[in-house]
């Protein structure tokens, strides 16, 4: 029997994981969610010797239950071998009292990677199994991250287009490189006069448009989404909250069966939404820390009730997790009251005024936030006192923790999910650590910030600045169809 998935919003028409794959959001405009969430097949101490792909195959064949062996093998293969700078993958550092899993060590050094460089082949194989003759045209809306580790795993892959959009001065000086650099003849970048909320909104919006995707379809091309709404971005990211438990099972900090807490960088809530699903399928896990920066609209809903975005959009220095609109909490929200048409009013709610009320009785998910200055010394502290230099995203979350930590005296054993390489936000990174650095040039940042680390800059980004641009188009928040219409056809 195959696992099948339902919208948020609408419980009858289930689909399996290779059409919701296909798919990326449901035409109710709700986000696919399993019907049941899978229990592991397997001990949790077996996992303590498994590598990546062999936990990955694991985790996965439950949740994608319609892909066969052979296919789910052939996609893990594909994505997680030299891509990666290190054969573990996701390494787990052991840094004072609590650990960093770092899932940076892909193609475009964000945790993004860990999801987009397998999502292209599960889309391969879905779109095969479903018959699907199309083009499949890969619309993403990104704040920084997702674009380039999308356009990395699209780019030249046969039977696919990639389209990214991103708030042109809502990106590190890097991130913006990155992308509009990118080389490959099937890929698209616009930078848009907005921020990223007006960016996924746009994408959203195109989506639930019928008339156009009939339009386009009759032009042999589909829609499909790499953002965290696609149930095939989701699932990768399971895996890696069970390897930490494997790593921490074999370096000796835990037994097997003891449980752990997890620190999480949020934005849109796809990252954390992994380590609630991971806890469901039964790892054991005490606590999920919801860590925000100065855009706490995920804190203030945990500790209110209220969601509300009407509030100022606050471009902080942590730009992957300037979201207010956190897409995937709606998949969280059905979850915790298993009611398709509450689900749907909330959002409808939150569609017309900007807001909802939900009493949450959770006891998963915790919130806490850091502001600018406290993310900035949490970076200075740590590398004062270790060496070890964190991004600012994952600054964040170090912070986030050691609040939850005074606030609520829980000592369980922390892992902190380390979401971008510091490189990548090299400017910052070296203004934290050193006033001195205030105004340098953002590229000559990635030298100092060599030096600090003791180690090269990473090969993804070396040199960035002397690389051709190639994507030059800037847009209005409401030009996202036109420019799809002048690049497709
Ligand atoms: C995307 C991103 C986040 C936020 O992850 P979500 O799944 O959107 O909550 C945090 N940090 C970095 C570096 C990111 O790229």
């Amino acid at each position: 029997m195959n696992l099948m998935f339902k919208s948020t919003r609408n419980e009858q028409n289930s689909v399996t994981a290779s059409q919701a794959i296909v798919k990326g959001i449901a035409d109710d405009g709700g986000l696919f969610i399993p019907e049941k969430i899978p229990k592991i097949d397997f001990k949790i101490e077996d996992i303590v010797d498994w590598g990546y792909q062999e936990l990955a195959y694991n985790v996965l064949k439950l949740i994608l239950s319609d892909f066969t062996k052979e296919e789910l093998e052939y996609c893990i293969n594909g994505a997680y071998d030299e891509k990666f700078d290190t054969n573990i993958i996701a390494p787990l550092k052991s840094v004072k009292d609590v650990f960093f899993l770092e899932l940076f060590h892909g193609k475009t050094l964000a945790f993004k990677d860990m999801a987009l460089s397998i999502l292209p082949y599960l889309l391969k194989i879905a779109a095969r199994k479903n018959g699907v003759d199309e083009e499949i045209v890969i619309l993403t809306a990104t704040s920084g991250d997702t674009g380039k580790a999308a356009l990395e795993g699209f780019a030249d892959v046969d039977g696919t287009k990639i389209i990214v959009f991103f708030p042109e001065d809502g990106v590190s000086p890097v991130q913006k490189r990155q992308m509009i650099t990118q080389k490959g003849k099937n890929t698209f970048v616009a930078g848009i006069k907005g921020n990223f909320d007006d960016a996924q909104t746009g994408v959203k919006k195109i989506f639930a448009d019928k008339s156009f995707s009939d339009e386009l379809k009759e032009k042999g091309y589909i829609f499909s989404s790499a953002n965290s709404i696609n149930i095939g971005r989701l699932a990768p990211q399971i895996v890696y909250y069970f390897y930490s438990y494997a790593q921490m099972l074999k370096s000796g900090n835990i037994k097997a069966g003891d449980k752990i807490n997890f620190t999480v960088p949020t934005g849109n809530f796809g990252n954390i939404l992994a380590g609630f699903y991971a806890e469901k399928m039964g790892l054991p896990i005490n606590r999920l820390v919801c860590a925000s920066n100065e855009n706490k609209v995920l804190y203030d809903f945990f500790k209110t009730g209220k969601y509300d975005v009407n509030r100022k959009f606050i471009v902080t220095v942590s730009p992957s997790m300037d979201i207010l609109i956190s897409s995937n909490l709606e998949r969280f929200l059905y979850h915790m009251c298993e009611d398709a048409g509450k689900t749907r009013q909330l959002m409808d709610s939150l569609n017309k005024n900007g807001n909802y009320k939900f009493d949450i009785e959770n006891e998963y998910i915790s919130a806490e936030y850091a502001d600018v200055s406290e993310t900035f010394k949490a970076i200075k502290n740590l590398y004062d006192e270790t060496g070890y230099i964190m991004d600012t995203h994952t600054a964040v979350a170090y912070a986030a923790y050691n609040k939850y930590k005074n606030n609520s005296n829980d000592d369980t054993k922390n892992v902190i999910v380390s979401t971008a390489s510091p490189f990548k936000f090299a400017k910052d990174v070296c203004f934290a650590l050193n006033d001195e650095y205030k105004d340098i040039d953002p590229f000559d940042a990635l030298k100092i910030l060599a030096k600090l680390n003791k180690s090269e800059v990473p090969a993804a980004i070396k040199n960035i600045d002397k690389r051709e641009i190639l994507h030059k188009d800037i847009i209005e928040k409401d030009g996202l169809k036109d420019f799809i219409i002048s690049r497709l056809v």
